[in-house]
Parts: structure tokens; C-alpha cells; sequence
């Protein structure tokens, strides 16, 4: 829930434990992350709970399918556990992708079945709209990049799924994005440059016992050091155990280096014998160490709500120290509630 990426728009979860997707129960290793569109006017993202949360073999639905997250302009709502298989490509992406969809706005009509050809699509009027939902997808797909380690590179449109043949045959987004003169190139720019601002404003603070991740693409410990293979970035977090050496910075290549002493469970948090590396300050982000994910946690039976329910937002506290915050923030996890930091 707080890898260090800001998500300025709130990131909602609940599960559509009706949905056969979720009651097949399988998980993935994200590899990528797959953006979709609706192609369904006006439709937005907390709706679609209700229309998905059912059962294909109950005979609720006659759609089979499933996805990770739906975002609007306003709102972010998860439906399935990350690492869940999502029924999103209809092809090999489920096996890898995590997939989101971006709903569109209303105030038109398609053509076709399909969905591909927008009618009475007026673009001036849902500019507005449209770069709040894109943000905030971009946001989100950033946030999940840090999160599985994934680069911008890593992020596919269905379209493009479906032209490398992991993805069954849609337009989606591109048919949308290209209204307002952007593309899944463009979109890839907005991720990167998501994940180099987010960068650029984290540089302080790492000491000693500080929780890091190293940023993905970083190739060399510092610069001309030697280079660093790819499960020191993927496998694991790490913990800075040292910033100095005989009382002095440590600065190699032009660089100030810190020490990766301990290896960090990504899942149990649990520490073990690190890489005992020094590494350029500037390749690293800082993970929130004592937040745990709840994401990645099965919900708590007090959190399955049944559908109909609504979910009401509470606000328990205002902090000027993130520690208070997190402190009450573990209080509310142990006693059974979902929580999160917003800032
Ligand atoms: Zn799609």
C-alpha cells in the first residue's frame, strides 16, 4: 500500500468475490501491465462492481471476465488482488499482466459492437475529463511498476497485446487515447516520467537502517562500478546498514554510496545476509518499511462485505509525523480494518 509512490487519487480495494475470475483463485507473477478502455459511455469505475461481481457458471452473467482495477477521473478502484490471474486479454497476457481499465466518459455513442468507433465524440468538451482519468492511471501504473519492478517498457496497451498475439482482438485504449492526440508511446513517456519525478523527490532521508529498493533500469552499483544483475533489483528489498566509512561519507564514481547489508522479504518483510554492496544513493527509492501491504494479504472475513454494501470512508487521524501515522495505521490493521496513509 505505500511503496513510496504517491497516488494522489485514493486507491479503493474490494474484491468481486462473486466473480468466477476470483473464485478460480489462481495467482501470477506480474510481468507487465496491460491498460484497456471500457468502450462503455459513461460508465465509471465504482460501478463497475456491481456488473462484474458475478457468477458466469451461477447463470448471473453472460460474460466471463475479470480485471484488476477499474480508474476514472475521480476514483481508483481495485477489484482482485494483484497477483490474482485476471480474465482481462482474452489470451496468454492473463498469465503475466496485471490489467486496468480506464473508463470512458459519457456523452456519445459507438458505432459498432466491437466498440471501436466513437460517434458524437466531442473532444474538446471531455479534454477535462479525459487528462484526469489518464493521470490517474498513470499514477497507478507507476505506483504497480515500483511495485513488481517493472519499467515503463514493461506496460502494453490491449492493442498492441493483441498485434504481439497474447491478447484477443480489441482497439482499446488506443481508439480513445488517439481522440485526444495521445498514444500507448505517450503514455509510456507520462509512466517514465512519473517514475523519474517520483524519484527526483526522495533523494534524502536514506541512513542507516532505511528500507530501499533499487530503482529498475539502474545498471551499475555507481558509476563505472560494477554492474548489478537483475535479481539484486527484482528479488528483494534492502536495508541500509552503513552511510559511512571511518566516520566519512563514501563516495565512489562522484557518487555518495550507502551500504546494502540486509536482504528484505518483500512478503514477510523478514531480513536476511544482504549483498553487502555500497550503491549510489541516487538509484534508490525508499520503501515505507512498516507498512505492510494489505493488498497482498487475503481480506479478513470483516472485509467481504456482501455486495449491496456500501463502503464508507473514515478519516481517524491528522499526523504531522508520518510514525504517528503509521503507528495508528498498524493499530487499525490488527483489529481487522483496511487502512491506509494519505499525504
Ligand atoms: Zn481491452
Amino acid at each position: 500500500m505505500n511503496l513510496g509512490l504517491k497516488i494522489g487519487t485514493i486507491l479503493n480495494s474490494k474484491y468481486m468475490t462473486n466473480n468466477d475470475c476470483f473464485r478460480a483463485g489462481r495467482k501470477i507473477s506480474p510481468k507487465g501491465i496491460m491498460i484497456h478502455s471500457t468502450a462503455t459511455p459513461g460508465v465509471k469505475a465504482a460501478a463497475w462492481f456491481n456488473l462484474w461481481n458475478k457468477s458466469y457458471q451461477a447463470g448471473e452473467t453472460n460474460r466471463q471476465v475479470c480485471v484488476h482495477a477499474f480508474v476514472d477521473d475521480q476514483e481508483i478502484w481495485q477489484y482482485l488482488p494483484w497477483d490474482h490471474r485476471g480474465w482481462h486479454a482474452g489470451g496468454e497476457a492473463n498469465n503475466s499482466h496485471i490489467g486496468i481499465e480506464i473508463c470512458e466518459p459519457g456523452g456519445f455513442r459507438y458505432a459498432d459492437a466491437s466498440g471501436s468507433t466513437m460517434v458524437d465524440y466531442d473532444v474538446a468538451k471531455q479534454e477535462a475529463y479525459f487528462r484526469k482519468a489518464w493521470q490517474n492511471a498513470v499514477d497507478l501504473t507507476a505506483w504497480l511498476c515500483r511495485k513488481y519492478g517493472l519499467s515503463e517498457e514493461d506496460v502494453i496497451g490491449h492493442v498492441e497485446g493483441f498485434k504481439s498475439g497474447i491478447a484477443s482482438n480489441h482497439a482499446d485504449p488506443l481508439h480513445w487515447f488517439a481522440q485526444h492526440k495521445e498514444s500507448m508511446d505517450s503514455y509510456r513517456a507520462a509512466v517514465k516520467k512519473a517514475l523519474d519525478e517520483e524519484q527526483a523527490e526522495r533523494p534524502l532521508g536514506i541512513t542507516v537502517g532505511t528500507v530501499v529498493a533499487i530503482k529498475p533500469g539502474t545498471r551499475h552499483y555507481y558509476p563505472g562500478g560494477p554492474a548489478i544483475p537483475d535479481w539484486v533489483i527484482q528479488g528483494s528489498y534492502h536495508k541500509v546498514t552503513q552511510i559511512l566509512s571511518r566516520g566519512k561519507p563514501v563516495v565512489r564514481g562522484g557518487k555518495e554510496c550507502v551500504l546494502l547489508g540486509k536482504k528484505i522479504n518483500k512478503k514477510t518483510e523478514a531480513e536476511s545476509a544482504g549483498i553487502m554492496t555500497w550503491i549510489d544513493k541516487g538509484a534508490l527509492i525508499i520503501i515505507v518499511p512498516t507498512a505492510k501491504e494489505i493488498e497482498e494479504r487475503e481480506p479478513p472475513a470483516t472485509k467481504a462485505a456482501p455486495e449491496g454494501n456500501k463502503y464508507y470512508r473514515v478519516q481517524v487521524g491528522a499526523f504531522t509525523k508520518r510514525e504517528n501515522a503509521e503507528a495508528l495505521l498498524k493499530q487499525l490493521e490488527a483489529a481487522g480494518f483496511a487502512g491506509y496513509i494519505r499525504s
